[in-house]
């Protein structure tokens, strides 16, 4: 029953409809499937049991003529999102017993709509990496090997479990999340499609936070259809989330089809920046050739803050977080590591429980927001945030999206980086502009480098117009006609 993993979402959902398989037979396929790809490290718990459970509450809905617009479709979460009753780790060991008495609202959004949990999936410890190698867990391990080659390579970060386990065909979709470029990165190396949406469009309640003002859930699919799909359900006004958008929800698939004709595509020039691989720059050209024969108009445009992007995520994610994790004090979640006095308790527990980058990361956050350093730092790069922000609002003076490259290189061994958190910072030069300015991007997949390695295209969008993204995403896909898949070694 493997072919049954290989389905996109939307033909899975119409074999369930037209009743060519149950939910309770593809979700037994995806969990032989995870079973046998435990080498790849992509779930950190498989929850069986209650899969099939799920399932088979499914199959009953649908006899009963209750199919939602996910019914019976086997999904992967991130191990960011709380899940009720079921181990949520962040990826750390602080949260190493942690067992959620609540939903988060995304999650629950997908059950509400049919969805089935196979687990829940590895990522960069409390979504603090990219490449995957800060998790407790251990990295995963990328399905895709360079061509004649054998060394393992990061399937990107943070949302690395997620990239996995799509590519590799352990689940339907998955849910991920996207600070900094988390969903996007990832998708890039692993020839998935994800979409970091406007911030407030998906409620970040239940999700473990990390920076609260740049995180933002999204999905990860191996189509733009399958993540129109998936955002349509994960999306939605939330009374719980301060910061969620009151706004209704679009029925993102109908966008993608659609025609692409007289758009203005921005292309910054700021984006090209010294030491890119002459392949992406390549690929880059190939996607604005593309969406000229679809009928975009190209445009070039400057986003001249955009040197100013890296550092300033730098200190305004870092110190959101020294804020929100403040609370894993050994006392309320997860691991306690008793000391002699209650402020030995709270300083073993945070030693023990957080891995290196997140005290690095910790560190960075608190002496930035330390008296005397506030308005040097912190202060500051809120104001470059602004700056970036307006850049963009300029450039949506003459285009309707922007194209980029969505990383500068193609996956990376594991190791290259681990020693140097700068050159692994340097990852997201293309991705964290738009954390920062809250606007939706999403990575599609173009073409394979020399090694046979997936590289991606960025989109990105003016605040709550995904639709316009998924269209091009959509007439990029085609365009590309990416089907190459990792060859299967695991
Ligand atoms: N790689 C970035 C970081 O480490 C982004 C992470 C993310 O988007 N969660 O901060």
């Amino acid at each position: 029953m493997s072919d049954l993993t290989s389905l996109t979402l939307k033909a899975a959902l119409d074999g369930l409809a037209d009743k060519s398989f149950s939910s309770a037979e593809i979700t037994q396929a995806h969990i032989e499937a995870v079973e046998a790809a435990r080498a790849l490290n992509a779930y950190v718990l498989e929850t069986p049991d209650r899969a099939l459970e799920m399932a088979r509450a499914s199959d009953q809905r649908r006899a009963s003529g209750n199919a939602g617009p996910l019914e019976g479709a086997p999904l992967g979460i991130k191990d960011l999102f709380c899940t009720e009753g079921v181990r949520t780790t962040a990826a750390s060991k602080i949260l190493e017993n942690f067992v959620p008495a609540y939903e988060s609202t995304v999650t629950a959004n997908l059950w509400r709509d049919g969805a089935v949990m196979l687990g829940k999936l590895n990522m960069d410890q409390f979504a603090m990496g990219s490449s995957n190698e800060t998790s407790c867990f251990g990295n995963v391990v990328n399905p895709w090997r360079a061509e004649g080659g054998n060394a393992e390579l990061t399937p990107g970060g943070s949302s690395g479990g997620s990239a996995a386990a799509v590519a590799a065909e352990l689940c339907l979709g998955a849910t991920a999340t996207d600070t900094g470029g988390s969903i996007r990165q990832p998708a890039a190396f692993t020839g998935t499609v994800g979409i970091k949406p406007t911030y407030g469009r998906c409620s970040r309640w239940g999700v473990v936070a990390f920076a609260s003002s740049l995180d933002q859930a999204g999905p990860m699919a191996r189509t733009v259809e399958d993540a129109a799909i998936l955002l349509t359900s994960m999306s939605g006004h939330d009374p719980k989330d301060s910061t969620s958008l009151p706004v209704e929800t679009p029925d993102f698939a109908r966008f993608v089809g659609k025609s692409v004709k007289g758009l203005r595509i921005g292309v910054p020039k700021e984006y090209r920046v010294d030491n890119m691989p002459a392949e992406i720059d390549a690929l880059w050209e190939q996607g604005i050739a593309w969406l000229k024969e679809a009928g975009c108009e190209i445009v070039e445009v400057s986003l001249p803050h955009t040197k100013y992007a890296l550092p300033a995520y730098y200190i305004v994610a870092p110190a959101e977080a020294s804020s929100n994790l403040a609370r894993y004090d050994g006392m309320r979640y997860g691991l306690r590591v008793d000391g002699g006095n209650l402020i030995d308790t709270y300083e073993q527990s945070r030693a023990q429980g957080f891995g290196e980058e997140v005290k690095r990361r910790l560190m960075i956050g608190t002496y930035v927001l330390s008296a005397g350093y506030y308005d040097a730092y912190y202060l500051k790069a809120l104001k470059v945030r602004r700056r970036i922000a307006d850049d963009f609002d300029q450039a949506w003076q003459t285009c309707d999206a922007l194209l980029t490259p969505t990383a500068p290189s193609a996956a990376f061994q594991l190791g290259d980086k681990s020693n140097d958190p700068v050159a692994m910072y340097l990852n997201d030069i293309f991705t964290v502009t738009v954390n920062l300015a809250g606007l939706p991007g999403m990575s599609v997949p173009a073409g394979l480098d020399a090694n046979g390695l997936p590289l991606g295209l960025q989109l990105i969008g003016r605040a709550l117009d995904e639709g316009t993204l998924f269209s091009l995403g959509g007439a990029l896909e085609k365009a590309a006609d990416f089907r190459a898949k990792p060859r299967k070694w695991w």
